[in-house]
């Protein structure tokens, strides 16, 4: 009766080994390993390149994945992510203050590489838009770095740190008083919430008029 369970719990033992040999097998030949905490591959302590090719990111991905990441189209940036710290690239380089997850489109294995090397694998922009990230800040709600020029510009200094794309009207709440209410009315165009029981005004959270700004409620 127990037959089948216990087989099962061989199976994953086994699975588990392999996973563990190949692993050591990183380690011992690469100074590669798979941090669970960025769930991601990278390179820990030695730099010194014995042979060329053996550090390669092209070589190392290919172990891991089965292809070239170097290879235009397989891989993916996601640029909501911020950089982490750290000198060491996959490739051996140890001279990255930053360094960033490249991942493989098709089995969703993720590298922690530096910017040239993001670059190398086909993301030609990779470094243009990180410049954007520190002159200008990411997005507030979704992380993405905010661009004031150019082809994919998402923002302008106006937005107070909030992307194109995460820039919606709102329902802003007032502490509005009854015997105010025409007044506001008239002239904010303020409305009422028959559910709430609450004034609001709608628009964009940086087009609010200045003198609703000390009534917004925190609802
Ligand atoms: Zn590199
Ligand atoms: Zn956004």
């Amino acid at each position: 009766m127990n037959e089948p369970y216990l087989w099962r719990e061989l199976c994953t033992d086994e699975v588990r080994n392999e996973d563990m040999r190949f692993k050591n097998f990183l380690f011992d030949n690469y100074n590669i390993v798979f941090s669970e905490n960025h769930n991601a591959w990278m390179r820990i302590g030695k730099t010194n390149i014995e042979t060329k090719n053996k550090f390669e990111l092209g070589n190392i991905t290919k172990i891991i994945t089965g292809e070239n990441i170097l290879f235009k189209g397989s891989s993916f940036v996601d640029e909501h992510e911020n950089g982490v710290d750290g000198f060491h690239c996959i490739c051996g380089c140890n001279k990255c203050g930053e360094l960033f997850k490249l991942y493989h489109k098709k089995t969703n294995n993720c590298f922690l590489v530096g910017s040239s090397c993001v670059e190398k694998a086909g993301h030609d922009d990779f470094v243009k838009n990180k410049n954007c990230a520190s002159r200008n800040g990411r997005c507030r709600l979704c992380n993405i770095p905010l661009k004031i020029n150019g082809k994919y510009k998402n923002y302008k200094k106006s937005y107070n740190l909030v992307c194109m794309r995460c820039r919606v009207e709102k329902k802003i709440y007032l502490r509005i008083h009854y015997n105010e209410k025409d007044h506001f009315k008239e002239y904010f165009k303020t409305k009422w919430d028959a559910d709430l029981k609450y004034w609001y005004w709608k628009g964009y959270e940086d087009k609010i008029p200045e003198i609703l700004k000390e009534r917004i409620l925190n609802i």
